[in-house]
């Protein structure tokens, strides 16, 4: 087997990882092709406050594989980001939620809704980040005062100056931020002090078992206070159960999203409004 790729100047001799590598090779491929006929659909999760009233959504992406399925963006969202398709891949869901976005601006249910829409590292660190969310702002027609773009903790450190330039820029007409996964990072709260943030988003991991795990409840109740005192919003992600959306409440979270009120749909699924859960 070596001796056979040994033209190729590269031996594998681990079955497994070979098969590990061709798996990753055709997955490309298809993300590839995928890319060029642009065979993605974008979902929309809800994000309710207090009342379970929709406030806005999340676009999550979605990959329909002929073969594999729904692929979820946590395999192939990686995978995007090394090879470079993150940038047109991200462009794309970005404009394709600002067109969704403007669609609702005439819904009078939906008008005050506001799009929240992931970033990766890769898209915020190119120097044309900010005149490509203007673009996708400006072709559709969205109101950039109900865009929210949520950005990770990791992409944050590497040049501050940067990040807080980028992000003021495109906070002058109206777009706000928000850090999603909060926690699972490392940020240091002097950067939190000096970001332009407007919302950190309780990461699931820290929902989960917060009932029952006395350091995540620990955790979010942290994030609930450190948010109050630096005068950000705070929604908690992966809410699946009354009990846990119950305890963020009284702990004083005013923003939830999670399968206990809908899972991500599509924008022709979405309802309105979402009943009130009530405790058995
Ligand atoms: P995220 O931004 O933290 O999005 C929340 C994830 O939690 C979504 O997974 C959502 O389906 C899932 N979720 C929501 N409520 C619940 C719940 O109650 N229980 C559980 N177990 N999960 C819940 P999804 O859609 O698979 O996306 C995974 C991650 O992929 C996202 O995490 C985000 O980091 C990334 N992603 C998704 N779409 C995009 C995109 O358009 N661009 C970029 N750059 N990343 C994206
Ligand atoms: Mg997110
Ligand atoms: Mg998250
Ligand atoms: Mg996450």
């Amino acid at each position: 087997r070596a001796k056979a790729a040994g033209r190729n100047r590269l031996a594998f001799f681990d079955p497994a990882l070979q098969d590990e590598v061709n798996a990753r090779a055709a997955m490309l491929r298809d993300l590839r092709q995928a890319m060029e006929t642009l065979r993605f659909q974008v979902f929309y999760q809800p994000i309710v406050n207090t009342h379970s009233r929709v406030m806005g959504v999340e676009a999550l992406v979605r990959w329909p594989h002929p073969e594999r399925g729904m692929v979820s963006p946590a395999v192939f969202i990686p995978l995007a980001e090394q090879s470079g398709l993150i940038q047109p891949l991200g462009q794309w869901v970005l404009t394709t939620a600002c067109r969704q976005l403007a669609a609702w601006h005439t819904d009078p249910e939906r008008s005050l809704w506001t799009m929240a829409v992931n970033v990766s590292a890769r898209q915020f660190r190119d120097a044309d980040f900010v005149q490509k969310v203007m673009f996708a702002i400006q072709s559709t027609g969205a109101n950039p005062h109900l865009l929210r773009l949520e950005l990770t903790e990791s992409m944050l450190h590497s040049d501050i100056e940067e990040t807080i330039e980028k992000m003021s820029t495109l906070r002058l007409i109206g777009v706000r931020f928000s850090l999603d996964d909060f926690g699972t990072g490392y940020s240091s709260l002097s950067y939190l002090k000096r970001l332009p943030l407007d919302q950190l988003k309780i990461d699931q991991s820290f929902v989960r078992d917060v009932l029952t795990e006395p350091n995540d409840a620990a955790i979010a109740c942290t994030i609930l206070s450190l948010a109050k005192s630096l005068g950000l919003g705070v929604v908690a992600e992966g809410v699946e159960t009354l009990a846990q959306r119950d305890f963020l409440l009284e702990q004083g979270c005013t923003a939830f999203q999670g399968y206990l009120f809908s899972r991500p749909v599509p924008a022709t699924q979405l309802t309105d409004t979402i009943a009130p859960p009530v405790a058995a």
